[in-house]
């Protein structure tokens, strides 16, 4: 590439959108997986509206130039990690939010955060649900292009379920404008649908609308200590078939004792495995909600349940269990699973889990979203040792067969990304992969929308 090109694009652009010091293009080139594949890039935009966009995804096309999409660069899967020669296009300076009230919906910019739309939507009385772990550091642009999850998704869903509308930038920079503040909208093909969840590779998000629900109630919270996973997970199956609590996180014993080594909670160490559930149903229904969930742990064999109607109380739990990736990164090197499966079969999974550990001889410590059958294994090797990271990547696949094996997904939230993309194929078939590169190849027919991620 000439320097006359990288001038056209710059004048193309609002002042100082291009960027190409080195420094600054460092820090957008890999996601939260820091991968060591992460490719060079030719020069780094960061938009500051939509027009940016289109000029950049114009000027990249007519070039063949490779564009990367990003967000806030906390994903799992090695998405918005760079490929050589491309232009990465950050969204991180759009980050306008406006609440409609009467419509209750949130007008968002791609890089506003997660937790900034939640504060806006709080401030009117009114609740956007989705809340991954991650909610202080992602992106509404990241979670669209991800259909993210979170906590409470067992009860209220993920992002698809609150996306009304989407700005999108396509392959050769026409502006389409999908959807809008409607509740019901069925007229042409569910365009909005299939940009959600397509990880950069179909379109680049510029703006999204998104549905506000009012405040949830005061959540009641019950944690259950287990002697093993596999008894947690039976509970978990138990509360599934009478009723949705509004979080059900599972936390094993190894991420349990990373946890209290990161920022001491007081959580017990000797607990095989500990359940997080809530309810936040109105009135008198909590209680008896809690009561349900306490019931099935005891059955399961339980031995010992909390509960609290103290929402900050519950709220310390909860960040337990948030903070439970970045305290198991301090044990080692991560391979980082997301696979899911049908809520019945999760006391399978883990079990299935535990045997690969060993067989591998590799740590893999869990957390899950278990009311929603989507796990978190963790595989851990020390860092700098070829051998154990090779049994590691053995493990890692082992575990994804296991979970497509039993009906289940290799990723439940994260996306396919870089990281997963060889998995991909077995869980869908030919048929299937070969539908989805048609619909990627009419969208984007020059395969520059984030190349070699997702499929
Ligand atoms: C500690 C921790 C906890 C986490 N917990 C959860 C969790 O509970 N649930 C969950 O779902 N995820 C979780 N994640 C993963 C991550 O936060 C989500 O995938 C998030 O949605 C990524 O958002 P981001 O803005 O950081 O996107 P990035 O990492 O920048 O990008 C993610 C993908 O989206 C694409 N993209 C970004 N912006 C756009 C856009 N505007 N248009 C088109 N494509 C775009 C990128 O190309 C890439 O493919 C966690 C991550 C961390 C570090």
């Amino acid at each position: 590439m000439d320097a006359t090109s990288l001038e056209d694009l710059r004048a193309a652009l609002s002042e100082g959108a291009l960027s190409t010091d080195p420094a600054t293009v460092e820090n957008y080139r890999r996601d939260w997986t820091q991968s060591e594949s992460a490719g060079m890039p030719l020069c780094l935009v960061r938009a500051a509206g939509a027009d940016d966009v289109v000029a950049a995804v114009r000027w990249a096309a007519e070039r063949g130039v490779p564009v990367v999409p990003r967000g806030a660069g906390s994903g799992l899967s090695g998405g918005s990690c760079a490929v050589d020669g491309c232009l990465t296009l950050s969204l991180d300076r759009m980050r306008s939010i406006e609440i409609d009230v009467e419509t209750r919906t949130a007008v968002v910019e791609p890089g506003a955060f997660n937790a900034e739309v939640k504060a806006a939507a709080a401030e009117h009385g009114l609740w956007y649900p989705p809340d991954p772990s991650s909610f202080e550091i992602c992106s509404i642009g990241g979670n669209v292009a991800t259909n993210a999850g979170g906590l409470c998704c067992v009860k209220y869903g993920v992002t698809t379920d609150y996306v009304l509308g989407l700005d999108v930038v396509l392959a050769d920079g026409t502006f389409v404008r999908l959807g809008g503040k409607r509740i019901k909208d069925v007229a042409g093909l569910s365009l909005v649908k299939l940009f959600v969840g397509s990880e950069g590779t179909l379109g680049i998000v510029t703006r999204a609308i998104l549905r506000l629900v009012p405040a949830q109630a005061r959540p009641a919270t019950l944690v259950a200590i287990f002697d093993t996973v596999e008894a947690a997970a039976d509970a978990v199956v138990a509360v599934g078939r009478t009723l949705r609590p509004s979080m059900m996180e599972l936390m094993d014993n190894a991420s349990i004792g990373a946890v209290e080594d990161y920022q001491p909670m007081g959580l017990d160490r000797t607990a095989g495995a500990l359940l997080i559930a809530q309810s936040d149903a109105p009135g008198a229904a909590r209680a008896e909600e809690i009561e349900v969930i306490r019931a099935a742990c005891e059955h399961a064999g339980a031995k010992e349940c909390f509960v609290t109607d103290d929402p900050a109380e519950g709220e310390l739990f909860a960040a337990a269990r948030r903070a439970a990736f970045p305290a198991i990164e301090r044990l080692g090197a991560l391979m980082l699973e997301d696979v899911g499966v049908p809520v019945p079969l999760l006391p399978r999974l883990l079990t299935g889990i535990a045997a690969i550990a060993q067989e591998h001889d590799v740590q893999i410590p869990v957390v899950a979203h278990a009311g929603d059958g989507n796990t978190h294994p963790i595989i851990v090797y020390p860092r700098g040792d070829a051998a154990a990271k090779g049994r590691a990547a053995d493990a890692f696949e082992a575990v994804m067969r296991l979970a497509i094996g039993l009906g289940g997904t290799i990723t439940g939230e994260h996306g396919v990304g870089r990281l997963k993309k060889a998995a991909l194929p077995e869980q869908l078939g030919p048929d299937v992969m070969a539908l989805t590169h048609r619909i990627k190849d009419a969208l984007d027919p020059q395969g520059i929308l984030n190349p070699g991620a997702a499929f």
